[in-house]
């Protein structure tokens, strides 16, 4: 009895659902409000916020209203019994009275419950008792909450996937579509149509003038009920007690309770009671006196609070928002105090951050949570997974918190306008003094592109990647870009760009998405394999369920998932690119010679990194072009043993080595060592040697590439079909616009080759694969990058910040 009235502290704060709540955490929405009075709330250290959110419209009066309170406490002082069914709750009853009076169109009999859910499940069984039909129309889009009828009757399929099969006998048509409507119900013959008057959670839409006569008029003709679903609109939300008129069933929930308890009601005219359904249907907690009294208190008061000026009020401010910032806001939408801000969608020219919380479902979220942190004003994203942020503060709200609130998200809308995407970094803690590191979370699946086919695992080679594909980060002192990196790294694989349709030289298309993870490769290499091979197998699970055909494993995502093998089985045909990888490479590379003069049959070359997956197979290939002499370098750690048998197999003299000492003899070299680091630069070098580096991070710094009279040039670049093809800004790792990573092109290959086999997996990758996948290129137009690039070289001199942020205006 003490230990309750203390205040709460949980001994175990991992036992209140630990998955949403590291989510929550992520989007900084794990704040603790201590004390809310009114339109505010206040968090632990005394902060104000101005809830515009009211508990997803659940909120009338406010939190805490004095008239709540005192009917809470009258009840309480005078014990009445809260819970006394079967027998006569009287404040039920008059409660009933009172719903069926103020709702007034015939509406005369009434069910309580509590929840919105549950108020629609009653609905569901009652109008099919009475009716004995089976079918109930229902709107696409719409929302009725998520048990189980609920969510067959919600015309939302993403909300009830995974929860096995959905009730039967509901069809959805598209909302707002008279002639629709009419050729269901001649079809169906329904028990009832389920309608709210303006569809709440999948971003505040109305229906065209008309719509709800019409559906009335043909609820008529067919003898089926029309079931309004007011669960979020009704009780003076948009202006008037009730959004919609003319209902058989009308159902209320949310705001019925004072904002503190569970309260629902379907309300229902004589014509569509049923008796069988009064003596089945029951529910523990209906009926609730104590609940009742402070329905009828929310009534009471409901019916002298005109919100006729605030609510016209709070829609003008919307449009001004949105004429004000085009850029941020695609539209706005509402009636009353239900407001909503659709941002416009973020996609991979807004940087890798905001695309990737876009594509996560959580751009609203850290929008939401920015303007909450900048200006203490609450507003929340709806439940349709868009970019719809609602504004709906209690009912109480005055004019000039309207003005606050719409203040607070203006400057937000602002900031993101001049593309200052540091405010969410900031919000969300990311970076800055009191910056936090994220747990790893598990997202929310992000929303699949019917039309992809190919998903590419990637991640920053270089921290400065990090600016070159998300420009406002150019914004960032050293330091915090240290704190954002940490922060990044993180975060879990997730679609960061939904790539551009690529056409092929023989017309035939292609498109999916880059799946990346925030971790540089020093980052992996500190958490070893224990920890990235799962992360790995996480991003191919995510491409799965993305739609992905085939899946291409970039950088270091092949040595962390064992050349694939961790990741086969999963469902996608998985590829590590290395095929076109060493292919092109060692077609640059040859190329490069020859308009030197040489040919490679004259020269002794070598391969550093021999034993890794591209190194072994250009290997193979530089063996086939029967050098003078073949150097095989590898890693010293394994000693040469390993590379004895690659070297068995090859027509032409050979010699191991573990070190890079022998390498001035060598004219030609490529090195693809995947030692994270620039292995060559301690190497001897001699004067005009060529060299084709395929490492990412690359295995020749830009000191050395700087050394005028050697030839660095960059292997495994292809130049695609489409030459103006850009994968976000920065276009991934700093490449030109058309060019593009072979083990990105060969994914792109195959999945345009619809290929159900996997590539290049494992040590021992034949050189047949190659010369599959070099003549798959050339079929589709899929060339050598030209002239060879020193892509490092391309950098320093065109990707400054300032020529990437003028590129991303563009
Ligand atoms: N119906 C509508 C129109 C709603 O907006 C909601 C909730 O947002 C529901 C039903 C479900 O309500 P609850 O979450 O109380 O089950």
């Amino acid at each position: 009895m003490a230990r309750a009235l203390l205040k709460p502290r949980a001994v175990n704060d991992r036992a209140l659902n630990p998955t949403l709540k590291d989510l929550l955490t992520l989007c900084r929405m794990d704040r603790t409000w201590v004390r809310g009075e009114g339109a505010y709330l206040f968090d632990e250290k005394g902060r104000r916020f101005l809830d515009g959110y009211a508990q997803y419209g659940a909120l009338a009066l406010g939190h805490n209203h004095p008239a709540v309170v005192a009917a809470v406490s009258a009840a309480l002082e005078a014990k009445e019994p809260a819970m006394v069914q079967p027998y006569r709750a009287p404040w039920a009853e008059a409660l009933a009275a009172e719903l069926v009076r103020v709702a007034g169109g015939g509406l005369s009999h009434c069910v309580f419950t509590t929840s919105g859910a549950e108020t629609v499940e009653a609905a569901i069984k009652l109008v099919r008792a009475r009716t004995g039909r089976q079918v109930i129309l229902s709107a696409e889009g719409s929302f009725h909450g998520k048990t189980m009828g609920a969510l067959a009757a919600t015309g939302q399929r993403h909300h009830a996937e995974g929860f096995g099969p959905v009730a039967p006998g509901f069809v959805h048509l598209p909302f707002g579509d008279v002639g629709a409507l009419a050729s269901a119900f001649a079809a169906h013959a329904p028990a009832a149509l389920i309608l709210e008057p303006i569809q709440g959670e999948s971003g505040v839409h109305l229906p065209p003038p008309g719509y709800l006569a019409q559906a009335r008029a043909l609820c008529t003709q067919y003898g089926a009920a029309l079931i309004l679903d007011e669960v979020q609109t009704g009780l003076g939300r948009t202006g008037k007690l009730f959004a919609g008129e003319g209902a058989d069933v009308l159902l209320v929930a949310k705001a019925l309770g004072g904002g503190v308890f569970p309260l629902g009601a379907c309300l229902t005219n004589a014509k569509f009671w049923d008796e069988t359904f009064a003596l089945k249907h029951s529910s523990t907690f209906a009926n609730n006196n104590v609940a009742c009294r402070v329905g009828l208190t929310v009534l009471e008061q409901l019916q002298s609070l005109d919100t006729s000026l605030t609510g016209r009020h709070l829609q003008a401010g919307l449009a001004t928002l949105a004429a004000r910032h085009p850029s941020v806001i695609a539209e706005v939408r509402g009636q009353g105090l239900l407001g909503a801000i659709e941002l416009r969608t973020m996609d991979a020219d807004a940087g890798m951050f905001r695309s990737y919380l876009q594509h996560q479902g959580l751009y609203a979220y850290a929008v939401a949570s920015t303007i909450a942190e900048r200006n203490g004003v609450l507003v929340l994203p709806t439940l349709g997974g868009s970019n719809v942020l609602r504004v709906a503060p209690p009912l109480i709200v005055t004019v000039e918190q309207i003005d606050a609130l719409l203040a607070g998200i203006g400057e937000v809308c602002e900031r993101l306008a001049r593309n200052e995407s540091d405010v969410i970094l900031r919000a969300l803690k990311a970076i800055g003094p009191d910056r936090v590191t994220p747990r790893a979370v598990r997202l929310p699946l992000p929303q699949k592109d019917p039309g992809g086919s190919f998903a590419f695992l990637a991640h920053y080679t270089r921290a400065e990647e990090r600016v070159l594909t998300d420009p406002s980060l150019a914004r960032l002192t050293p330091e915090e870009l240290e704190h954002y990196s940490a922060f990044a790294a993180e975060l879990p694989f997730g679609a960061t760009i939904r790539t551009p349709t690529l056409r092929s030289a023989t017309g035939a298309t292609v498109r999916g998405y880059i799946v990346s993870i925030g971790m540089l490769p020093e980052q992996m290499l500190h958490r070893g394999r224990k920890h990235v091979e799962p992360a790995i197998i996480r991003g191919v699970e995510l491409a799965h369920a993305l739609g992905a055909k085939v899946v291409g494993l970039g950088g270091f995502t092949t040595p962390y998932s064992r050349r694939g093998q961790a990741v086969l089985g999963l469902g996608p045909a998985i590829t590590t690119g290395n095929a076109l990888t060493a292919g092109m490479a060692f077609a640059a590379t040859k190329r490069v010679a020859e308009r030197r003069g040489l040919a490679l049959e004259e020269l002794e070359v070598a391969v550093v990194g021999a034993r890794g997956s591209v190194g072994a197979l250009v290997t193979k290939l530089m063996g086939r072009a029967r050098p003078k002499k073949l150097l095989l370098v590898g890693n010293p750690s394994s000693g040469t043993a390993s590379l004895e048998a690659l070297a068995n197999g090859l027509g032409c003299p050979v010699e191991l080595a573990t070190d890079t000492h022998r390498l001035h003899r060598c004219q030609v070299i490529v090195s693809a060592s995947g030692a994270g680091r620039p292995v060559l630069d301690t190497a001897p070098l001699r004067s005009g040697t060529i060299i084709c580096d395929v490492a990412r991070p690359f295995d020749v710094s830009a000191r050395v590439r700087s050394r005028r009279d050697l030839t660095v040039i960059d292997g495994g670049l292809v130049a695609l079909p489409d030459r103006s093809l850009r994968f976000g800004p920065g276009n991934l790792q700093g490449l030109p616009a058309g060019i593009q990573l072979a083990c990105l092109s060969e994914t792109m290959l195959l999945a345009l080759a619809g290929t159900t086999r996997h590539h290049g997996i494992g040590d021992d990758v034949a050189l047949a694969e190659v010369d599959e996948v070099m003549a798959l290129a050339d079929r589709h137009g899929f060339r050598l990058a030209e002239p060879p690039l020193d892509l490092l070289d391309v950098r320093f001199r065109a990707r400054r910040s300032e020529d990437i942020q003028l590129e991303a205006a563009r």
